[in-house]
């Protein structure tokens, strides 16, 4: 059979929260394949249902087993199209769709992408941090020592870091990135993007530790995490957190120069360390 006569698997990104963010050819689309395959059909059913989209839908998750796999695989190839859609925004990030897009552009069956909202691209876009280089981690592990580990290999990285992070372990994981990058590297916490309650805070680590434990209502919904790249100045401020708040204070009354002479003064530091760290996080 030739590619000509197979059906096209189209990868669609869904809302990640607010529907108007809907496209016209994401409805389209799932309005006219002849099957749309979702991680969560009853979670996708009020998607479809705002949308008044009857296409039938099946089951898809990575770990479904083969049997499913194949299942879609033998539609494509008796030429009807499906659509891949997850919970929300983009599939295959963070989202199941990986192993099926790889069979299925192993048998030479076309795959077409929906563009439309992800929560990464979404947050980075009003974090402020750098966006010209960034590295998206997805979920940390669950465990508190492979996280630990995890981030200890992502110390010196450079780039702005992207993380995904549910409720329950918000707070955990702020505090073990604090332990890591040190408690003045700069964080942004983009909370429940494009729905009611969207909030985007941000500081450094220490400042965000303590604002999401002061506001229990920070720590609900959905977030993406970002952290400022490693800097040559952090080294210092990992070895203690009260340097950072003295020269925050010194700064507010006084320029570099002289702030970064007093701090030295009082912490024994070196001046150009200090003075170099001020620039570095722009204060
Ligand atoms: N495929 C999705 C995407 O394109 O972004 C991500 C799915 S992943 C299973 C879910 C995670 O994405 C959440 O735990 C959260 O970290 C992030 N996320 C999804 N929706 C979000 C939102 N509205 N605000 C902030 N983060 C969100």
């Amino acid at each position: 059979m030739t590619e000509h006569h197979t059906g096209i698997l189209y990868i669609v990104a869904t809302p990640i929260g607010n529907f108007s963010d809907m496209t016209q050819r994401a409805i389209e689309t799932l309005q006219c394949v002849d099957y749309i395959a979702a991680e969560d059909t009853r979670h996708s059913a009020r998607l479809l249902n705002h949308f008044n989209i009857t296409t039938p839908q099946i089951a898809y998750h990575d770990h479904s087993d083969e049997k499913r796999l194949q299942k879609i695989m033998q539609i494509l190839l008796e030429g009807q199209s499906v659509a891949l859609i997850s919970d929300a925004g983009t599939p295959l990030i963070s989202d199941p769709g990986y192993q099926l897009v790889k069979v299925v552009r192993k048998e030479g069956v076309r795959v077409v992408p929906i563009p439309g909202v992800c929560a990464m691209v979404t947050a980075l876009s009003v974090a402020g941090l750098p966006s010209d280089r960034f590295i998206f981690e997805g979920f940390l592990p669950a465990k508190q020592n492979a996280r630990r580990v995890y981030l200890e290999s992502l110390r010196r990285e450079s780039r702005t870091l992207i993380f995904y992070e549910s409720t329950h372990r918000l707070l955990d994981s702020l505090q073990d990135m604090t332990d890591t990058f040190g408690s003045g590297r700069k964080a942004v916490i983009a909370r429940e993007l494009t729905k009611t309650f969207e909030t985007v805070l941000d500081g450094s680590l220490q400042d965000l530790v303590i604002k999401v434990t002061e506001d229990h209502n920070q720590q609900k919904g959905e977030f993406v995490i970002l952290l400022g790249g490693y800097k040559k100045s952090d080294e210092f401020i990992r070895i203690d957190a009260s340097v950072v708040q003295t020269m925050k204070i010194l700064l507010d009354e006084l320029p570099i120069k002289q702030a970064s002479a007093i701090a030295a003064k009082l912490t024994g530091l070196k001046k150009r360390d200090l003075y170099q760290w001020a620039l570095d996080n722009k204060l």
